[in-house]
């Protein structure tokens, strides 16, 4: 598609000629869900169309699933053989050694120290195959790291009777109103924030620069037939579809609960919620309204930073332009449970669930996130999303078992994953690549890229795809079922190796999924939405949503377009890394102006334990005490060479922010 006649071709591709075969598959970066097409010849990818048939894409993709595939799949860092560390140095093993090792330390292990980390972007049988060995195998709850955090998305349970999404990616072409909280749709889930622009623009806009990549957009028009939708954006931050924003509400970091309260209180007086609805579809309002009565819009402005004109005219907006979608990003789920209980009491109010154009669609991390909370692979979350009772607890850990490559020791999360780490006797590493993780592995057991297995994924709206092998691993490395079935097998649980195996067990365990046959998803995977009989009132419990105290400054981590999750899968991926915009610290210019920060200076970033220093871009709209930094950071120019930042405040590693002290760096 760069030149149709060929003369004009892609650098990655020059001179390669065409592929021998195709094979459609799905996308591992982010949670659309983007069906691919991998063009392979003789064991290799040479590169990567969309699939102009998928539901969830139709023919679009981005730099990520264009440019991020060959070099991932195809890299020199790829692990190749089994090794087990002997005297001190990790050694070539045979997969019989590999495995009885790593099979005698689980069995060792008491089962309270031993843990599970595990990526979101494994396929749902390996990820259902790994809480199998983990709960069954060994009788540990300690399942961790990227994976969704249930404690703060539990109020989605509650109300819908799953944590998932009410609404589809097609909705997006029926709402009226669009409410983005917490999340920069076009950064991280392109495809779903180009949409959101094709239905939120206005002819007469003004277009940047033709250097912006805004400007290769396809179908710059507004669609015809279509009145423009409304746009209300809530972030402390600016993003890119600001541009579109018909308000943007500068919430002050960590009170987006309060000002979604505030917004359902206003609706509530104004008369503009849906009693139809209400009474006919949900129950527990009474105690709901109950408990909002006294909440003061006085204080929900003093609380917020945003002014009470302001959160009237947002909540009208919000409510007489119906149907509306909510759109839920990382930024609310790590405020915890209350933010999310107010986005779903949000939904209810106004009537907005279960009709077309109109729900919540939660921007998850990753491209499985929603399957690993279908499959059970999440502490506290069994499959089937049936809730258990059990703590995780990582403090005490002796074996720990990490599978697949999302793994960060560099970035936010990194000294916590260290410490963990240089804690334990054994540390198993399987995955795909050779990382820093290695220093630390007493095993390794080499996995395979999606390219080189076969699954399910379910996407943000929990669209259930098949992932295909499109090339086999390299050397020795295996897919990752089969490991984790050999794993099994030793702790004396059957896992099958057979992919459609295992997604019948799983389809048996997941309401919705009975019934659901691997091979009837060879094209258009379904999406899986039952909704419940009747909607339950979430309680606000709005005490627990505290401010982030006065004088200390929130750095919220986030990703970026071309540098999604670069830390973790290999940094060294060319056609990524050789675009995409500096790492900065991002302040607004009163934080500036107290702290002394100038904008291109550098700032030493300190927080506990731990420091590093930064370049600094001052950012006009940037709200109160907030700081933004791109998490896929790989170290700034001037940085001091210990560049980890621990997330002390966050109970899913990841994606926490930090509250850290800002030192202006002179010189
Ligand atoms: S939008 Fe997401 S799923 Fe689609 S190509 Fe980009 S990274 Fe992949």
């Amino acid at each position: 598609d760069v030149c149709p006649v060929g003369a004009l071709e892609e650098r990655q591709n020059r001179h390669s000629g065409p592929g021998e075969h195709l094979v459609r598959t799905v996308c591992n970066y982010c949670p659309v869900g983007c069906q691919l097409i991998l063009e392979v010849r003789r064991g290799r990818v040479l590169r990567v169309g969309p699939d102009y048939e998928a539901p969830a894409n139709r023919g679009q993709y981005c730099v990520r699933g264009r440019f991020g595939v060959s070099d991932f799949v195809h890299n020199p860092l790829r692990l190749r053989t089994p090794m087990v560390r002997k005297n001190g140095t990790l050694t070539p093993a045979t997969w019989a050694e590999a495995l009885g090792a790593a099979a005698e330390a689980l069995k060792n292990t008491p089962p309270e120290q031993v843990a599970f980390l595990a990526s979101s972007r494994l396929t749902s049988e390996e990820l259902y195959a790994l809480q199998k060995v983990a709960r069954e195998g060994v009788g540990t709850p300690n399942l961790g790291w990227d994976l969704p955090d249930w404690s703060a998305l539990e109020p989605l349970h509650t109300a819908l009777g799953k944590v998932g999404p009410t609404a589809t990616i097609a909705d997006i072409e029926k709402a009226r109103t669009y409410l983005v909280v917490g999340a920069d749709p076009w950064e991280t889930v392109p495809v779903v924030g180009m949409k959101v622009v094709q239905y939120t623009r206005t002819p007469a806009i003004t277009l940047p620069p033709a250097s912006d990549y805004f400007n290769y957009l396809p179908g710059r028009a507004l669609l015809p037939g279509r009145e423009r939708g409304s746009l209300i954006l809530v972030n402390p931050r600016p993003t890119h579809l600001n541009r579109f924003a018909d308000a943007w509400v500068k919430v002050r970091p960590g009170t987006d609960a309060w000002l979604i309260a505030g917004l359902i209180k206003v609706i509530l007086e104004e008369g503009l919620a849906d009693p139809e609805f209400i009474n006919r579809e949900t129950v527990g309002f009474d105690e709901f309204e109950a408990a909002l009565r006294d909440l003061d819009l006085g204080r929900v402005s003093r609380i917020t930073g945003v002014g009470r004109d302001e959160l009237v005219r947002v909540a009208r907006l919000f409510a007489r332009n119906r149907p509306a979608l909510i759109m839920v990003g990382g930024g609310i789920v790590r405020q915890g449970r209350p933010a999310v209980a107010a986005l779903v009491a949000l939904a209810l109010v106004t009537g907005n669930v279960g009709r077309p154009g109109a729900g919540i669609l939660p921007l998850y991390g990753t491209a499985n996130s929603q399957g690993a909370l279908d499959a059970g692979a999440v502490a506290g979350l069994g499959p089937g999303q049936v809730h258990l009772d059990e703590t995780p607890d990582l403090d005490n850990v002796k074996t720990c078992y990490l599978v697949g490559d999302s793994f960060d020791l560099e970035g936010p999360a990194g000294l916590r994953l260290r410490r963990l780490l240089e804690g334990c006797e054994t540390v198993i590493v399987q995955g795909a690549y050779a990382s820093p993780l290695l220093d630390f592995a007493t095993i390794v057991l080499p996995g395979a890229t999606f390219a080189e297995k076969d699954g399910t994924v379910t996407s943000l709206e929990r669209r259930i795809q098949r992932v295909r092998a499109a090339v086999r691993p390299p050397g020795e490395a295996r897919p990752d079922l089969a490991i984790l079935a050999e794993i099994g097998r030793s702790l004396g649980v059957d896992i099958s190796p057979r992919p459609a195996e295992v997604f019948a067990e799983l389809a048996e365990r997941v309401p919705g999924f009975a019934g659901l046959d691997y091979e009837e998803l060879e094209f258009e995977g379904p999406v899986v939405n039952p909704l419940p009989e009747a909607f339950k009132w979430p309680d606000l419990r709005l005490a627990e949503a505290e401010p982030v105290p006065d004088g200390l400054v929130t750095v919220y981590p986030g990703r970026s377009f071309y540098r999604y999750d670069l830390t973790t899968f290999p940094a060294m991926l060319k056609t990524l890394t050789t675009v995409g915009r500096d790492r900065v610290l991002e302040v607004g210019p009163e934080l500036a102006a107290r702290l002394g920060l100038a904008d291109g200076g550098a700032v030493r970033i300190v927080g506990d334990g731990w420091d590093l220093v930064s370049r600094v871009r001052v950012s006009a709209e940037l709200a109160g005490d907030a700081a933004f930094w791109d998490f896929e950071y790989v170290g700034p120019p001037g940085g001091n060479g210990r560049e980890r930042v621990p997330d002390p405040y966050a109970p899913n590693p990841v994606f926490g922010p930090v509250k850290v002290r800002l030192e202006p760096v002179s010189g």
